[in-house]
């Protein structure tokens, strides 16, 4: 049966490639899905004959458009600008925009396809999709920023609205690149509607809408611990990144009472054995977000370690909470990682760790929850925002936190639900991808073929 089921995998992906061919992440994120799924469909035939798999993975519409600007010295750039929307069945389309030089086509689908899921498990009425420009924000002036964001959005608001396609941030696109590109929407279509979340607090935002992916990812390596009847408090962390999701991990865990020891960034990471506490952590905050430096900054200020070019996954720790970018743990990091004694990996960043890393996870025991799950809280406060904007109401930071806590608590649930093992341990990857799908297959169901 085994063999059999391999080889329906094998099939299927063999069809993905060729129908897609050169989207690496995509194939990625697909396979890592189908491999749950094939089993389960073979199980339940009703998604099977309706092809409702084969229909997931092409998306209804992928727009993509020109993107010109003047820079600073008034000389023309151009960019590419895209938009996945993968998914309407349960909701209208949500998912970030990635403002990122590696951003191209396979990306943005494996993000899209893995937002479908990721939407579903957090119970909120939101389809899938993503978006983004090979754009880099790096080093380019905040006027610069806004040209671009004014120009991107020309195009972009003719095919997204509060009820069709509500896009958030992602990578390079933060409170700055939110205000901006909410500036044109508003202008080009007169209107002042919720058609992106990560507003400001001040114009339409949700309170705890920056902090939610990061404590999110936190509560649900929390929640894992505890159905193991442990928790956070005085566990060594080990954090990637230092954006948005990294910083707001940081502050989550610090909070718990657990030790975060280093932080990252494309160019390398610090290792601080003391702990990133609250007044290093702000320091950080001012760095990235207004200063926009490097992390090597940090080791100057606080004497600690800095190693340039390097991932931070050769430390020692008990939790590994990855949150800068995909295929950022690979098999041979896995592997330091449980040999270190590292017992938990909850993935605040999207598809961080490869196949072959996962596999090394899941054969040690790690409690592995993989992002469609654990980083699912930011989306879903974006699905909070979006009911605050149609009510016209603002609801306390308490009510949002404790929303954002109770959803990753459901979500822990669907997984264990759907990923409960004979022996009594949990497959998190399993459970995320059925529970995922289930809501989405059946509403494909009763709409019918569409
Ligand atoms: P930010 O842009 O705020 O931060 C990204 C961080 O990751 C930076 O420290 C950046 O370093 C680092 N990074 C980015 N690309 C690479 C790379 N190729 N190699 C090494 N480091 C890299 O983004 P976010 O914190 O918002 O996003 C981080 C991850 O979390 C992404 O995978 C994103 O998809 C995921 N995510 C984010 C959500 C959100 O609400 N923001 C929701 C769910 C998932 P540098 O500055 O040097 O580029």
């Amino acid at each position: 049966m085994a063999n059999v089921l391999e080889q329906k995998v094998n099939d299927f992906m063999a069809k993905v490639i060729a129908k897609n061919p050169a989207e690496v992440e995509f194939h990625q994120a697909v396979h890592e899905v189908v491999e749950s799924l094939i089993p389960y469909i073979e199980e339940n035939p009703k998604y099977k004959e309706a092809k409702v798999l084969e229909r997931m993975i092409e998306p209804e519409r992928v727009i993509l458009f020109r993107v010109p600007w003047i820079d600073d010295k008034g000389e023309i750039q151009v960019n590419k600008g895209f938009r996945i929307e993968m998914n309407s069945a349960i909701g209208p389309y949500k998912g970030g925009l990635r403002f990122h030089p590696t951003v191209n086509l396979g990306i943005l689908k494996f993000l899209a396809f893995e937002q479908v899921f990721k939407n579903s498990l957090t119970t909120l009425p939101m389809g899938g999709g993503k978006g983004g420009s090979d754009f880099d924000p790096k080093g380019k002036s905040d006027n610069e920023v806004m040209r671009f964001c004014q120009s991107f959005m020309t195009e972009l608001s003719k095919h997204i609205g509060p009820n069709t396609d509500v896009p958030a941030g992602d990578i390079g696109v933060g409170g700055r690149e939110i205000g901006f590109l909410f500036g044109q929407y508003k202008r080009i279509r007169n209107e002042f509607t919720g058609v992106l979340t990560g507003k400001g607090l001040e114009w339409g935002g949700s309170k705890i809408r920056p902090e939610a992916t990061g404590y999110g990812a936190t509560y649900f390596a929390q929640e894992m611990l505890k159905e193991k009847g442990e928790d956070l408090n005085g566990m060594i962390v080990a954090v990637s990144g230092s954006g948005n999701v990294a910083q707001f991990a940081t502050e989550k865990v610090t909070e718990l009472g657990g030790k975060v020891v280093t932080l990252s960034d494309s160019s390398g990471f610090i290792y601080d054995p003391d702990g990133i506490d609250e007044e290093k952590l702000k320091f950080v905050m001012r760095l990235k977000n207004v200063k926009r430096g490097r992390i090597k900054e940090y080791a100057d200020k606080y004497g600690c370690e800095y190693h340039e070019g390097k991932r931070p996954w050769s430390v020692k720790c008990d939790v590994a909470l990855p949150s800068a970018t995909q295929n950022e743990i690979n098999e041979e990091e896995a592997k330091i990682l449980v040999n270190n004694g590292c017992k938990v990996v909850s993935e605040g960043a999207n598809m961080p760790s490869t196949p072959e890393a996962v596999e090394v996870f899941q054969n040690n025991a790690i409690l592995y929850g993989p992002g469609k799950a654990a980083n699912a809280g930011g989306v879903a406060v974006s699905g909070l925002e979006m009911s605050q904007n149609s009510l016209r109401l603002s609801w306390t930071r308490e009510e949002v936190d404790q929303r954002l806590q109770q959803i990753m608590k459901d979500i822990h649930e669907t997984c264990v639900k759907y990923g409960k093992k004979d022996d009594g341990s949990v497959d998190y990857v399993k459970g995320a991808n059925i529970g995922g799908f289930v809501k989405v297959a059946d509403a494909m169901l009763a709409q019918g073929a569409v």
